[in-house]
């Protein structure tokens, strides 16, 4: 591959993105993906300067990078960091969390950080809620992403955050969508954007910021920054199929750079003029509990699992 030298400067440069054709050094680097990250905020129209934004931080490169972009483009943007309970013998979520918080003194001292204990508050953690049996790691991500999806949006609806926003990379994006079009799955499909605006059926805003960028850019961008970020990932994503896609979609982008971001933006442009003419998403209810919108009668699915926990920790104290 050779030297090569930052297309702005001519100094050395610190990453080379073939899918672009363009190497950049540390300073220009940084610049570039912060004007990127603008750039593809107000093309989605994601949220505006004064919008209060509540940032989704799990300890990894991506969240922590982007809350560091927002901050440095002037957005006020807060932390929301939700202890899973996840330990498997390596205490994940604790050290996630110390992450976190050591990201928050350094770089964010000004902003507000929101800790939420799901263990203090619904009396058990993910995987306690999940339970020991049947489903196994299937089971236990599918109830992980509920609690996380529900909790994130309360806590933006109470706190009145005009939009939540999540790290996700373009890795991610891609594989998602490759196993939605594997199974042709309409309503993700349709669901699978960048931005969803917030709905009165009690949904708040969500964006993608980062979408556009390749994994090993929000890596290097926590690098150059000297963000200190958690590196293993969650133990319980071994053997994901979300992995698997990635591997595939990363066999194709080796042989032929812009592979992924061709993939996902095309996908943008034919969700955009209506690929699934005539679907109707189902209504919408709210949940009689929690009040959060729901596609099922009666409680929704996160209050139909912690009234069980709540249930069976009752249980276990009689
Ligand atoms: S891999 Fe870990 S963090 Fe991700 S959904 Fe599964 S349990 Fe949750
Ligand atoms: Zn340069
Ligand atoms: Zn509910």
């Amino acid at each position: 591959m050779g030297v090569h030298r930052c297309r702005k400067c001519a100094a050395q440069s610190v990453i080379y993105m073939p899918q672009h054709r363009l190497a950049l050094c540390a300073e220009h680097f940084l610049a570039w993906v912060e004007k990127s990250t603008l750039d593809f905020i107000a093309k989605h129209h994601m949220f505006e300067p004064l919008d209060r934004v509540l940032v989704a931080v799990s300890g990894g490169k991506d969240s922590l990078s982007l809350w560091r972009i927002l901050l440095k483009s002037g957005f006020q943007a807060d932390g929301l960091y939700i202890d899973l309970g996840i330990d498997a013998g390596g205490a994940y979520s604790k050290r996630s969390g110390e992450y976190v918080r050591k990201f928050w003194r350094t770089f964010a001292p000004e902003s507000q950080l929101h800790v939420l204990d799901l263990a203090s508050l619904y009396g058990k953690t993910v995987p306690e809620m999940a339970g020991r049996r049947a489903g196994g790691r299937k089971k236990l991500c599918s109830i992980c992403g509920l609690v996380k999806r529900h909790e994130m949006n309360r806590v933006a609806r109470e706190l009145g955050y005009q939009v939540m926003v999540t790290g996700h990379n373009l890795d991610d994006e891609a594989a998602v969508l490759f196993g939605n079009t594997l199974r042709w799955d309409v309503e993700y499909l349709l669901r699978q954007a960048p931005v969803l605006p917030a709905e009165e059926s009690g949904l708040a805003g969500k964006a993608k910021p980062l979408a556009r960028f390749y994994e090993r850019e929000t890596a290097a961008y926590a690098i150059v920054s000297n963000i200190d970020y958690i590196e293993d990932e969650c133990p319980f994503s071994k053997g994901a199929t979300s992995l698997r896609h990635k591997e595939v979609l990363n066999s194709m982008e080796n042989g032929s750079p812009g592979t992924k971001l061709q993939f996902y933006h095309s996908f943008l442009r034919a969700r955009k003029k209506g690929i699934f003419p005539g679907y109707e998403r189902p209504v919408l209810q709210a949940c009689p509990k929690c009040a959060q919108a729901t596609g099922i009668p009666g409680l929704c699915a996160f209050c139909r699992l912690t009234t069980d926990a709540e249930k069976s920790i009752g249980e276990e104290i009689l």
